[in-house]
Formats: C-alpha cells, structure tokens, sequence
C-alpha cells in the first residue's frame, strides 16, 4: 500500500469569537489517501492555517523537507519509522512547536489507517488493552460577557455534566491572566469564592479539578492565592504559571498538597521530560495532536508511567481528538481520565457536528472502541460548512489587509 494524497482541511466554526479562550472554535483535520482506496483521519490543536502550511510548504534544502512530500509514495503502516522521517526531516523548521503540532494529524491518520487495514482498534497497535473502560471528565467553559453570568453558568453546567452522568468535571476559573476571557475579570479572591460555590453545589463526591489557564505570573503569588484552595478537594490544579517557568512549577508543585496537572501545550517526549523532571507535576497532559501524535502521546505515556505519574490527556477539540485520546487512554494503566467536551455544554458548533457516530458516554464511562481504526468518520457537510467559514474568515482578512481603492467617480468637478 502506498501513500498517493494528502487532504488538509483547514475549519473554522461559522460563528467563532476571538476573544473567547477556546481552541475548539477551529481545526486541522487532514485525510490521508491510498492506492487501495484505504483513508485515514487525524486532527490537531493548533491554528489551522499555520498547520496546512507546515504540511503542504515545499522543502527547500535538506534539513527543511516538506513533510507532504516525505510521506507521498510511503507504505502507511510504517507509522513509527514515518513518524521519524517526518522528525528528522523537517528538524530545522520543527523539533517543537507548529511543525510537531501539525505532523500530530498526520500521525493520528496514519494509526487510523494501520488499524484500518488491519480490521482492529487503534488501541491493539498501541500495546493493547490496559483497562475495561475509559472514563472522560467533562469540561466546562460557559462563554458569557460579564464574571457574574459566568459563575451562574458555571455552576449551572457543572450540575448539568452531574446529571449527564459524568463522574468528574474540570471547571475553566479564567477570569484573570493573560489568556482570560476577553470581558470577564476577577480578583484572586472571586477566583476562591466561584470554585467554593462550584464544590457546594456539585457536594464532596464529585471529582473536581480546576484549570486557571496560566493565570498567576509567579510560584509566589500562586502559593499565596491557592492557599484557601486546599479545602476544596480537588484532583488538580491545570496550568497555574508560565508554560516555560519550569522553577516555578517545581515549586508550586513541591510546596503544596494539591496535584498539579500541566503539558497540554508540550511538543515531543523531550519537552515532557523537561516538565516532568525539572517542573515536579504530579499529572502529565499530553495533547494527542500537538504532542506529536499518537506514536509521540504513547512515548509520553510510558515515560510518565514509569516515574508514577497520573496521566489526563488534554484534548479540546472534536470527536476525532476524543477518540484518538480513548485509543491512548485503553492502552494506558496510568491514563486516570480524559478530557471530554460534552457536546451537550459546548458552545462550538464544530465540536458538536463534525464528526458522526462518535464514542458515546454512558453511566460516566465509555466503553473500549471496538470499530476498526479511530473508529469514527466525518461529516461531510459539516466539513463543508466550517471550509466556507474558514475561507470566508480569510477572504475578510485579505479584505481588511489590503482594501480596494475606490476609483474616482466619473463626471464630477
Ligand atoms: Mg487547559
């Protein structure tokens, strides 16, 4: 079987905002084609602009090859030497970042495709079942203009995912820091009292965990502004400093009691060791797409498995990502829950239409994939529908770039 195309479809949700802190409003979902009809899908988290140029761009020397045209004539069930090749050949534009974003997508398509051929799970080439079922946690981010609608929605759907029948839910506290909501703010201390009302509501049984979205600009501050935390029982504490403030998670993470979860952003095992070993966290969070794929998501999960740490993989985007983490997540004792944005409490018309016949919760858990492949599939008009709006955001974009200028209006004086 060889490689003869490669499909990038860049996808925007027609009614996306950019001042919200969502990245599930976009996608790069890329298809890749064979000589024996066989198609394999992936997805990253990653702008999708970026990432179909980091796909389609043409080499121009040896140490920057086009990671298209190093996978086009390829036999396909090569994942991992073609993971690899893709690696090495593009190290001097990639090794991190958009480059190893991108080549995620790639990667998830071609685990989706050695399954396919095979007729198994995409969790039976990643060293089989390692659990009964996976349990999601759903994640909450209700999308309002003013802190006080935010808190009563956030309460109102962390007893909507209670009733949906999750048994953990991760509430987004991103009122504050660099990556806030654009029209929500709040004190350190609102933080405290809108996670305290959350605990109230949804009672002591429930598993919480809390992202704050990178909000404290040191360990210092942190420490002072999660001390009242601690009462509050929660799994984890997501992203509380800089991603690149290594001494600072160390700190956070060694001199308080609550775990700290952080990793989502992290390209390659190598960035991840870093995290692990120099930042201290007690919970690694590989993203399946930006983290380099599913070969790289697995890599991670061993390392991290072998210093007993929990794994929670990040994931905010559609019923792809969800899937390929479920894979991850089966073949991986140490995988305590992932990430799941119930369609139910999203407000991405993407996340929620995208892909048809994904994995479906029940009782709070969803059971071991048993279709060949990711086991899931497009739909076709919705991939449609968010092209247009992609291309549209671009042609507005151009527009603004470089307006017309209008001709003079004839006959005047
Ligand atoms: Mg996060």
């Amino acid at each position: 079987m060889k490689i003869t195309r490669i499909d990038c479809h860049v996808l925007l949700d027609p009614g996306y905002d950019a001042g919200a802190t969502s990245s599930s409003q976009d996608d790069i979902v890329v298809e890749i084609h064979t000589d024996e009809g066989l198609t394999g899908i992936g997805e990253s988290d990653v702008n999708p602009w970026i990432a179909r140029a980091c796909i389609e761009a043409p080499g121009t020397h040896t140490m920057g090859l086009s990671l298209e045209d190093m996978l086009l004539g390829e036999d396909p069930l090569a994942v991992e030497s073609l993971w690899q090749k893709l690696y090495t050949g593009s190290a001097m534009n990639g090794r991190r970042g958009a480059v190893i974003h991108a080549l995620g997508a790639l990667d998830m398509a071609l685990h989706d495709l050695r399954a396919k051929a095979a007729d198994k799970p995409c969790y039976e080439f990643l060293g089989g079942a390692a659990k009964p079922f996976i349990t999601p946690y759903a994640s909450l981010q209700p999308e309002v203009d003013n802190f006080n609608a935010y808190r009563e929605s956030l309460i109102d759907w962390a007893r909507r995912a209670q009733s949906l029948g999750f048994k953990a839910a991760k509430i987004e506290v991103t009122p504050s820091g660099p990556y806030r909501h654009r029209s929500l703010d709040a004190s350190y201390e609102e933080m405290t009292e809108l996670i305290a009302e959350v605990r109230r509501t949804i009672g002591e049984d429930f598993v919480l965990m809390v992202d704050v979205q990178y909000a404290f600009p040191n360990a210092e501050t942190c420490l002072k502004a999660i001390r009242p935390w601690q009462e509050f029982n929660l799994f984890f504490l997501e992203t509380p400093l800089p991603s690149d403030d290594l001494a600072g998670y160390a700190e956070v993470a060694t001199k308080q009691p609550i775990p700290i979860a952080a990793g989502e952003w992290l390209a390659t095992r190598f960035e991840f060791l870093d995290l692990m070993d120099r930042g201290k966290v007690q919970v690694a969070q590989p993203d399946v797409g930006r983290v380099g794929g599913m070969s790289e998501a697995k890599r991670v999960c061993d390392l991290a498995t072998a210093r007993g740490l929990t794994i929670v993989p990040h994931l905010w985007k559609s019923g792809i990502s969800i899937a390929a983490a479920a894979h991850l997540s089966a073949a991986t004792a140490q995988c305590a829950f992932i990430e799941f944005l119930p369609a139910e409490l999203c407000e991405s018309a993407l996340r929620r239409e995208l892909v048809q016949d994904e994995l479906k919760m029940e009782n709070g858990i969803l059971d071991l994939p048993r279709k060949a492949g990711l086991g899931v599939s497009l739909n076709r008009d919705a991939l449609e529908r968010f092209k247009e709006a992609a291309e549209k955001a671009w042609r507005d974009r151009d527009r603004k770039r470089h307006p017309v200028e209008r001709e003079p209006a004839l006959g005047r004086h």
